[in-house]
């Protein structure tokens, strides 16, 4: 029997490891149940070259808790240790390891920092237990047993004992303040969400926990669309099934494998950012992805695999890392080439399935350079009349050059958010040959904003900005039937509504157009709609009141009827009325102007009784 010194110069280092970690106990599993994954991985290397000689059976991890003596024990029929590998990597190595570790971090206060990105290694153990035992019998045939035991101070025992089969078993007799860690539904917990994929069996209670060759470790040709699908069901279980996926697999100059899924996002954008789990040789490690996945990635769902990703440092440092950048763009790119391929390859299911790609596609244009360039190719936009149509950017340029060029050269993008509210602006602007694209989700107004100084060839104007013969300014003037004595009083007439941010305009437009037409300037509505989806710093838009113009269409037949009359009075109610009409076809007379506008069209309709 030895008894020694643990060679640290900390007093005792434990107490001070566990106030670090404190709201992470939990990956003392994770770090025991990997290092018996690794002792029988290095068994199977040992026997595969040959080194090995002995029966290597069927390996596998088992967990055991005994409540009564408090015991947690983690068993594996790996390589084992010898004493000398014992006192070697339990006592210098995996101790030194905890000095360095505190070296590393002293003074830090911050210890989330750490948690959960330091490969605690053996010694997280001593978070949970007041006294961890190791009884491990070597692979190599003539050493004997040992038997290890420590009790969180520096000083532990090592001696002979007897132990029949090959393989580790580590004793944690867990500490007071751990006991939660002494109940099987907790135990089970953990290890399905650290060992759901490790690739040695891990049993507990007589059950095999995991999968030990997941989906995302196959070739890609070996798989099947079943498979994927069947994967992203164990991923998660409630989910609807995905729309399609890319298998990430790269080994150089980094190594990384993995499966993303694209889930379908309905509009309502109750979209789920913690969707991606990150692993590290099939153990998991974190779902929190958001340094090392761009940012509108986090949309898809899945499993990343790489032991190349830093675990051991914070999350600032893990920012600025090159493999991850590298990884970071690599991910980018998988994906612009994925849309790009089905896009060419099936353009109706792409269609098809552009609700949903679409919000990513968006959102990854707005903030990637690389990613919006390919995306020029593939974003297609739905015409708001022939639903199912779609055209490119390419395509609607073609399709509208002609039409929709204005007097400064560029192209004018018309759109629609809603089809019901907008519809006689869109049949306006339909009966003028223009074509009208629908973009109604929460990234349009944000995203055309984004685009349009990209683009500078575009300039989108929703189909409401202006009447249609102002959409697309063309500097034409049209002609009014009206004498001008005619238009100065009917716009003496107009001038009269007591209405704030309006602003009145005559013009001779078609006879069977409206006689007042109601738009919002495309700038300020487009501002207010980013504001109402919070924006950031728009917040100053959404109290701005609304702007309103209003346009008379002289050559509407109404207008010589109305001037006609000579009863100020009654041209006056009846010019209010045409107005009142207007606004409220678009939803924006409300409150005592309904009221008014109620009661003058009763008053103008008896007075026509009487006549
Ligand atoms: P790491 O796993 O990063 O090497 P650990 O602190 O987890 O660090 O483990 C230290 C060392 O102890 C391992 O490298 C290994 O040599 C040895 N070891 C730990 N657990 C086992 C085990 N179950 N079987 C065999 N060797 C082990
Ligand atoms: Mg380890």
């Amino acid at each position: 029997m030895q008894k020694g010194a643990i060679r640290v110069q900390t007093e005792n280092i434990f107490p001070i490891i566990k106030k670090f970690l404190y709201s992470d106990h939990e990956i003392f599993i994770r770090e025991l149940v990997s290092n018996a994954v690794d002792a029988t991985q290095k068994l199977k290397t040992l026997a595969s070259v040959g080194e090995f000689k002995g029966e290597l059976g069927t390996p596998e991890i088992t967990v055991k808790l005994d409540k009564e003596n408090k015991t947690l024990t983690i068993s594996d029929m790996g390589v084992g240790m010898t004493a000398e590998e014992v006192d070697k990597y339990i006592n210098q190595v995996a101790f030194s390891g905890a000095e360095e570790f505190l070296n590393k971090y002293k003074g830090q206060t911050d210890g989330a920092n750490i948690i959960g990105h330091f490969g605690l290694g053996f010694y997280s153990s001593f978070m949970v237990s007041n006294q961890v035992e190791i009884f491990t019998k070597s692979h190599k045939a003539e050493a004997p047993a040992v038997r290890w035991e420590c009790d969180g101070s520096p000083e532990y025992v090592l001696e002979e004992t007897t132990k029949e089969s090959r393989g580790t078993d580590i004793v944690l007799h867990i500490n007071e303040e751990s006991e939660e860690f002494l109940d099987e539904h907790r135990i089970q917990t953990m290890l399905e969400k650290f060992c759901k994929f490790l690739p040695v069996p891990v049993k507990f209670a007589d059950k095999q926990l995991n999968n030990t060759s997941p989906a995302w470790t196959k070739k890609p040709s070996d798989l099947t669309p079943e498979d994927y699908q069947n994967f992203y069901k164990e991923l998660y279980p409630y989910a609807e099934a995905p729309l399609f996926w890319i298998h990430l697999n790269v080994d150089y100059p980094f190594n990384l494998t993995g499966i993303l899924y694209f889930p379908k996002i309905s509009k309502s954008f109750e979209v789920q950012k913690d969707k991606i789990s990150l692993y590290s040789n099939q153990v998991f490690v974190t779902d929190e992805v958001k340094d090392i996945v761009p940012e509108f990635l986090m949309l898809l769902h899945g499993v990343i695999d790489s032991p190349d990703i830093p675990l051991n440092v914070s999350r600032s440092y893990l920012q600025g890392d090159p493999n991850v950048k590298k990884i970071s763009s690599y991910i980018t790119k998988k994906v612009a080439d994925k849309l790009d391929e089905i896009f060419r390859n099936d353009r109706k299911s792409f269609e098809e399935k552009w609700e949903s790609i679409g919000l990513f596609a968006k959102y990854g244009m707005m903030t990637d350079d690389k990613f919006s360039e390919k995306g020029n190719k593939f974003l297609i936009m739905e015409d708001i009349t022939e639903p199912g149509k779609f055209y490119t950017l390419e395509e609607y340029k073609q399709e509208t050059t002609a039409l929709q060029t204005n007097k400064d050269g560029k192209l004018v993008v018309l759109y629609a958010t809603n089809a019901v509210q907008q519809d006689s602006y869109i049949q306006a602007a339909k009966n003028k040959g223009y074509k009208i694209v629908k973009l109604d989700t929460i990234v349009d107004a944000a995203f055309i904003n984004n685009m349009e100084p990209r683009w500078d060839s575009m300039q989108f104007t929703r189909v409401d900005a202006d009447i249609a013969d102002n959409l697309v300014d063309k500097d034409e003037k049209s002609e009014s039937v009206l004498s001008t004595d005619q238009e100065t009083k009917l716009k003496e007439l107009f001038e009269h509504i007591p209405q704030q941010h309006v602003k009145v305009e005559l013009k001779g437009l078609s006879a069977d157009a409206q006689p007042v037409i109601v738009t919002r300037p495309e700038f300020m509505r487009r501002m207010k709609d980013m504001a109402a989806v919070g924006g950031s710093g728009m917040s100053w838009y959404a109290n701005m009141p609304d702007e309103i113009n209003m346009t008379i269409n002289a050559n509407h037949p109404i207008y010589l009827q109305i001037l006609d009359e000579n009863d100020n009075d009654k041209q006056q109610k009846q010019v209010r009325n045409l107005a009142d009409l207007a606004l409220l076809s678009q939803n924006l007379l409300t409150g005592a102007d309904l009221t008014a506008f109620v009661n003058r069209s009763v008053e103008l309709m008896s007075a026509e009784k009487k006549n």
